[in-house]
């Protein structure tokens, strides 16, 4: 047992009486409802957070626009990239802070907070930060013939869009805050963020700490409180573009309010059931090592994880009795113990939806390994393998996002892209193989806005990331952000 000792300034600030962040400042109204905050691997409350009224959502977003007006469009886009790198150098030194509070509300894994909300947090802000001085227009040269020798000269121009609401979920609210905050700060928006009701609490800790590396009051604002606020942070008439992070059925429901608010700019990234297809050849170790790294982090509650495994009928006896292995050796436990591999389900609402899913896989599929909650407080449940052997069963067509992999025996390579298409949902998949010329012949085959060969859920703010189908419109990372969160202005003139 390796329990770490919550730091003294974690457990302050789960005293403190906690609202909104706006204009620089926490602000709590009095007459709202109050949200409790629940431990998920202990069932006992936490802390409390006040949603926001509809006074401060206004105020918000006007705090927003005042500051995208005013003192933040001020600052060159070196100034920019500085605050940005000096934001990502707080969120490091406050990291282990951050992290025990993310570990605490959500149920990861304490090593996952430090690695992937804190490090990978600083990481992409950083690589945000380099953007700033990096975006620019063309210039071009009207075609048309003059009609009395004047010339003509023009440029385009990219151009903040102005204020986004960026709405998070619970399941790294820290890291993918953080793409949408280093995306609108490089291009010089400001943001009105709207946390999961689940995990508010490290983002408004974020919010004062851009305040204390000098970004500017205003330009990152955090509204709490329940799906409702979100939306009408969307149908705001000052919000200009939305980056929605979260499941298929709000994203469409987010999609739809922003058109109809005012046709409001709009970047969507939703769930999946993203398929993994090893060949007959494939490396059944080295698959075995990265379906336990990517399909059962964080108690598979990844967007991009693999949830269907295709594996040649040759293969899958030796791979599930391997990974039935592996996964025996890990321990479940406390999130903040060092030593435990697997913590609870982040939530009730979430903890109950995987336990319907694994009845249902008891119904319809085979349970090779676990299948069960454990009979103790806390979200728990067992990290779960199921041998599926129709692609129609449920656990081969909805999202679980939780620690349950559906695997399904193939017989003819022919068949396999049927199988990962087979699927609303286009999210990522992965192939593995050793024979790359076949992997590079069915890459242009798979409907997924990411294909990794002989890994999965390796995501890098340097390679755009989204999904296709109903998995969502937009991508964040790389230059394709730029896009999103800047308006093309064209300027012609005349000599
Ligand atoms: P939800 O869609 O339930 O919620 C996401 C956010 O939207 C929350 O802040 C939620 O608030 C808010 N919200 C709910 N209703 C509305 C509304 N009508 N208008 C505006 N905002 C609203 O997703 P989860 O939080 O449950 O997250 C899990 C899902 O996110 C999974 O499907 C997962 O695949 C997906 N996801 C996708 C990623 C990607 O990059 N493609 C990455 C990570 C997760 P509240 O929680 O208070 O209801």
């Amino acid at each position: 047992m390796s329990q770490i000792e919550i730091l003294d300034s974690v457990k302050a600030y789960l005293q403190r009486e906690h609202g909104q962040f706006i204009a620089g400042e926490a602000s709590r109204a009095s007459d709202t409802a109050k949200i409790d905050l629940i431990d998920p691997a202990t069932e006992q409350p936490l802390a409390q957070v006040a949603s926001a009224s509809t006074a401060e959502l206004d105020a918000a977003v006007a705090s927003a626009k005042r500051a995208f007006k005013g003192e933040w469009a001020q600052k060159t886009p070196y100034e920019r990239g500085q605050l940005i790198n000096r934001f990502a150098d707080l969120i490091e030194a406050n990291g282990e802070e951050l992290a025990q509070l993310e570990t605490l509300c959500s149920g990861k894994s304490i090593h996952l907070s430090r690695m992937l909300e804190v490090q990978q947090s600083a990481q992409s802000l950083r690589y945000y930060a380099g953007w700033a001085t990096k975006i620019s227009g063309e210039t071009l040269t009207p075609s048309f013939p003059s009609m009395q020798g004047e010339r003509y000269s023009a440029m385009t121009r990219r151009e903040p869009v102005g204020v986004v609401a960026g709405i998070i979920p619970w399941n790294f609210s820290v890291m993918i805050a953080n793409w949408k905050i280093g995306a609108a700060l490089a291009t010089g928006c400001t943001i009105v963020l709207k946390p999961s009701e689940f995990t508010p609490l490290t983002l408004l800790r974020l919010a004062e700490l851009a305040i204390e590396a000098g970004i500017p009051a205003g330009v990152i604002n955090v509204l709490n409180g329940e799906g409702a606020i979100g939306q009408q942070l969307i149908e705001h008439p000052d919000v200009a573009k939305v980056s929605f992070t979260g499941s298929v059925p709000t994203g469409m429901k987010v999609g739809q309010t922003a058109m109809a608010a005012n046709l409001t700019r709009c970047t969507l990234e939703l769930g999946g059931k993203n398929a993994a297809a090893l060949l007959a050849d494939a490396d059944i170790d080295r698959a075995v090592g990265g379906l336990l790294q990517t399909g059962y982090v964080h108690q598979g509650q990844v967007c991009a994880a693999p949830e269907r495994v295709f594996v040649h009928r040759s293969r899958i006896d030796e791979l599930t009795s391997k990974l039935a292995a592996g996964l025996s050796q890990a321990k479940i436990g406390s999130p903040l113990d060092e030593s435990v591999m697997f913590g609870p389900i982040s939530n009730k609402p979430q903890f109950d939806k995987v336990c319907h899913y694994l009845e249902q896989a008891k119904r319809e599929s085979r349970i090779v390994c676990g299948g069960n909650a454990l009979d103790r407080a806390g979200y728990f449940v067992e990290p779960t393998i199921v041998q599926a052997s129709s692609a129609s069963e449920t656990l081969m067509r909805e999202e679980t996002f939780g620690p349950v992999i559906s695997f399904m025996p193939y017989d003819d390579e022919s068949e396999l892209l049927g199988l990962i298409n087979d699927s609303p949902f286009g999210l990522s998949a992965s192939v593995w193989t050793n024979d790359l010329s076949k992997a590079m012949r069915m890459i242009p085959e798979i409907e997924a806005g990411t294909v990794w060969v002989n890994m999965h859920t390796f995501v890098d703010p340097s390679v755009p990331f989204g999904g296709l189908k109903s998995s969502g419109l937009g991508r964040e990372f790389g230059s394709a952000f730029i896009e999103d969160y800047t308006e093309l202005k064209s300027v012609m003139l005349c000599y």
